[in-house]
């Protein structure tokens, strides 16, 4: 059978090419007694098996790991989302037997090798943010975004301060902050962005009462900006009793350059399957560290690792800690990758990254910004967000100029993200990429916005290059197909 490319379709499923007699593997004779069967109740004949050789069996497999777009395969500038470059000696490091193969009971004195690496994290993590203390514990950025809120109730409530049930979050924050906050049981309060993107500081003195626990900001904001009024944020939170948060998923953006404790943060977590190159995708596993200042150490989620003075490493749970919220250390593989990629860099690596990172972005948005609508015009960070409002107008949308550029082999980026920019088109290029891939990304882009003027339908309808095209992601995301189900004929 040939696909739509005219290729022999490697990916046809097993059973469908199942030939009757067909064999891939022969096992060898018997070399012990038979045992018997059991009771021919529990037997089945019809048992559909496919009946194929061993190479259909490699091709189809391997066929199957080559569909889907890759960070190892292609560009992937998916915006938000850091999809960069994940180099292999992390996980080279962390197949280590000593790594791998411990196991999460393993007394304290038998894992001393394992707890050390822990606590030298804990220490980077600390340094990187400009905070005092590190817990390891939770699993995403959104899991440490509620163990973080769950610290700033704890603090309040600790100092009877009962009253503080509202958490200000701007408009332009990920959505996973508000989701969060109303997890931890606050109400939402959402912040405006001002006409330069960054938080609207009229807005926030009205809501900066008695009645604010605090306030998550996203930093870079999802817009790619630095928002240049946080020091007035964070003060004016303060003065009125509450305490800021920061989304620190995109620190790709910071590293080494702006640290959040000393701008004012008291609270934040960092993605380490972002920013410290862990593979993630798909649903993880990751990693959501949450680092604090010194008032807000003892309520972190336990365990954090300790060290006394004769230099032995122990488990330990904070004073007043919010107690667990994850089994074990927290991802230990993923731990092990960020602390590779720290050392293996050190500080003028972690510098050059967010050097790069920025540069990359603010070439693709000089290169694009006479072609696509660029909503907010200043040097970005990390990210560039446009709007295909004017490719709209000739009838093709921010989601089919995305879906275009899988025909010319590069990852769409974010679309429809953030939310307060019409057909939004999040670029987040990485530091990882060569300035050749950048300006062939650049040139599809120039490209698509010609074809959107001269042969709209052939973006409309795009992606035409693809094994499947247009899924509907909901649907495949809630009710996957994973069983092989006969064609009715
Ligand atoms: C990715 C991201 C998150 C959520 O991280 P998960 O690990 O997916 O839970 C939160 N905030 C920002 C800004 C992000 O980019």
């Amino acid at each position: 059978m040939l696909n739509k490319g005219g290729n022999r379709d490697t990916t046809r499923l097993l059973m469908d090419r199942s030939v009757p007699g067909r064999v891939g593997v022969v096992t060898p004779g018997l070399d012990v007694p038979a045992a018997p069967l059991p009771d021919a109740a529990y037997l089945r004949d019809d048992l559909p098996l496919p009946e194929v050789s061993e190479p259909e069996v490699v091709q189809y497999f391997t066929s199957l790991s080559q569909l889907n777009f890759s960070i190892d395969t292609h560009f992937y500038p998916l915006g938000s989302c850091t999809m960069k470059y994940n180099p292999k000696i992390n996980d080279e490091v962390a197949f280590l037997p000593g790594f791998a193969g411990i196991h999460p009971q393993q007394p304290a004195e038998q894992s001393q090798g394992a707890l050390e690496l822990l606590y030298r994290l804990q220490d980077f993590l600390t340094e990187v943010t400009g905070m005092a203390a590190t817990s390891l514990a939770t699993l995403a950025g959104a899991h440490g975004e509620l163990g973080g809120v769950l610290m700033m109730r704890a603090y309040h409530l600790a100092r009877g301060d009962s009253g503080r049930t509202k958490m200000g979050i701007p408009d332009s924050a990920h959505g996973t902050n508000p989701a969060s906050a109303a997890m931890a049981g606050f109400d939402v309060v959402t912040i405006p962005s001002d006409a330069d993107g960054n938080t609207d500081l009229v807005a926030l003195r009205e809501i900066a009462t008695d009645d604010l626990a605090g306030v998550m900001i996203t930093l870079p904001s999802t817009l790619g900006l630095f928002d240049t009024n946080i020091l007035e944020v964070c003060q004016i939170v303060h003065e009125c009793g509450g305490l800021v948060y920061g989304d620190g998923a995109n620190m790709n953006a910071l590293l080494g350059r702006a640290k959040l404790g000393e701008l004012g943060f008291d609270v934040c977590h960092l993605n380490l399957h972002k920013t410290f190159s862990t593979p993630h995708g798909g649903g993880g596993p990751g990693a959501g560290p949450v680092c604090c200042v010194e008032n807000l150490a003892p309520y972190l989620a336990a365990p954090v690792v300790a060290v006394n003075d004769a230099g032995e490493y122990s488990l330990a749970e904070p004073d007043q800690s919010i107690g667990k919220i994850s089994g074990f250390h927290g991802n230990f593989g993923v731990l092990v990758r960020a602390y590779t990629y720290i050392r293996t860099l050190g500080a003028a690596g972690l510098l050059s990254i967010s050097g790069n990172a920025v540069l990359n972005a603010n070439y693709i948005m000089e290169s694009l910004k006479d072609i696509y609508e660029l909503p907010y015009d200043r040097t970005c960070m990390h990210e560039v967000v446009f709007s295909a409002d004017r490719q709209r107008e000739r009838g093709v949308s921010g989601l089919e100029v995305a879906k275009r550029l899988l025909d010319y082999g590069f990852h769409a980026p974010t679309m429809y993200f953030p939310l307060i920019v019409h057909e939004a088109l999040m670029i987040e290029p990485t530091e990882s990429e060569t300035m050749e891939t950048l300006d062939a990304f650049i040139d599809a882009l120039r490209l698509i916005d010609s074809e959107a003027t001269a042969e709209p339908e052939l973006v409309q309808h795009a992606p035409h290059t693809t094994p499947v095209s247009r899924l509907d992601e909901a649907t495949a995301a809630r009710r996957p197909v994973l069983r092989w189900e006969a064609a009715a004929d």
